[in-house]
């Protein structure tokens, strides 16, 4: 199938839903039929073969479930996708006739795998989706798209779904946004596709991490859907039926990324007021530096360390006790104060000892 022309032809968000796994043919049966006729889904997805992180999870059925997606998907007219993490999942995939590969997050960090991956589907014009790596490695999830490129395969497109981090609050896999827009600046061509339902790991943060997809611009989402979610054998907290994906999609607000001359022109002045201020905080900043070498020079003289302890607690206490007055997070003013001040350690050391700078 065309995955570009699917994608850029079709109205935001571009949509590929169906289960985390394959559990049997009246489930797949059921969710296909519900999806095409409650929403606009463009493709049907469904794990085959399971890569869980811990042994005794549900692994998938295998090759059997192969089936009955394709099946699926023909009954409906739903192209599909599942993933592959070897040799002998793609040739299985290819020989069942699904439309679309994805490579998951387990196997992106692995350059001999998605080479042996790459090396296979050589030959094919089959569109293949690379998740992003577990971990937050740009170079790596590059080098996955470029070795399926080399490959000589034209419809590559990349999925986001977050990254591993040890007992966050909130995500499931933390979303890092910067990396899928880094990717973005690096590939423009690629379309990227968000997966909203691995980043959250819970269905109720799945609206809100999809409207921010679509204010960033990807192209499409990536959404788990069971006809029973609680019941399912695999990520049950994260998936939602098809009526809870057709109400969530109703609820997202599609802004356009292309901007009238009006527009341009009301945003240049809202934007040049901010580079004044950008302007300010770099002097500002400038400044501080100075006087940050001065007072380096001053404990040179009088044989005292660069770092106070009492005195650097003292700064940032001063500084979060006044979140509310300015209206920060407490994150951001830990991080800034915190690059502050290594920067000023920086300045101190170069007058204190210019050879270490
Ligand atoms: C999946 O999509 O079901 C899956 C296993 O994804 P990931 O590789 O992102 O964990
Ligand atoms: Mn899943």
């Amino acid at each position: 199938m065309d995955l570009y022309k699917a994608i850029f032809e079709s109205n935001r968000p571009f949509l590929i839903a169906g289960p985390c796994s394959a559990e049997s043919e009246e489930q797949m049966f059921q969710v296909a039929h519900d999806l095409k006729s409650s929403t606009n889904t463009s493709i049907l997805r469904a794990g085959i073969w399971k890569p869980r992180t811990r042994p005794l999870s549900f692994e998938g059925f295998g090759d059997t479930a192969l089936d009955w997606l394709v099946k699926a998907g023909k009954a409906t007219g739903l192209p599909t996708t599942v993933e592959v993490a070897n040799k002998l999942h793609v040739e299985m995939a290819l020989k069942a006739g699904v439309d679309i590969l994805w490579i998951g997050a387990r196997t992106t960090v692995n350059p001999f795998t998605v080479q042996e991956i790459a090396d296979t589907i050589k030959g094919s014009d089959i569109p293949v989706l690379v998740k992003n790596p577990v971990n937050p490695d740009l170079e790596l999830w590059i080098g996955a798209i470029e070795r399926l490129q080399k490959a000589g395969l034209k419809q590559v497109a990349a999925v986001h779904r977050g990254f591993s981090y040890y007992n966050h609050i909130k995500y499931r896999n933390v979303p890092q946004w910067e990396i899928p827009i880094a990717l973005r600046d690096r590939m423009p061509q690629i379309p990227i596709i968000c997966d909203p339902s691995h980043i959250t790991g819970a269905r109720g943060l799945i609206q809100s991490v999809s409207q921010k997809a679509m204010d960033l611009n990807f192209d499409g989402l990536m959404i788990e859907v069971h006809p029973n979610p609680e019941h399912a054998l695999s990520d049950a907290n994260q998936q939602i039926t098809p009526v809870e994906l057709a109400q969530l999609i109703e609820n997202l607000v599609i802004r356009s990324h292309e901007v009238s001359p009006t527009i341009e022109d009301n945003l240049k002045e809202m934007r040049d007021k901010i580079a004044i201020l950008d302007d300010r905080i770099f002097e500002l900043l400038s400044a501080r530096m100075k006087m940050s070498s001065e007072v380096g020079a001053f404990k040179r003289e009088h044989h005292v360390t660069i770092f106070q302890q009492e005195h650097w607690k003292q700064m940032l206490l001063k500084r979060l006790d006044m979140l509310d007055e300015l209206d920060l997070s407490d994150s951001f003013v830990r991080r800034l104060m915190d690059e502050i001040h290594q920067e000023s350690i920086r300045h101190q050391t170069k007058v204190m000892n210019p050879k270490n700078d």
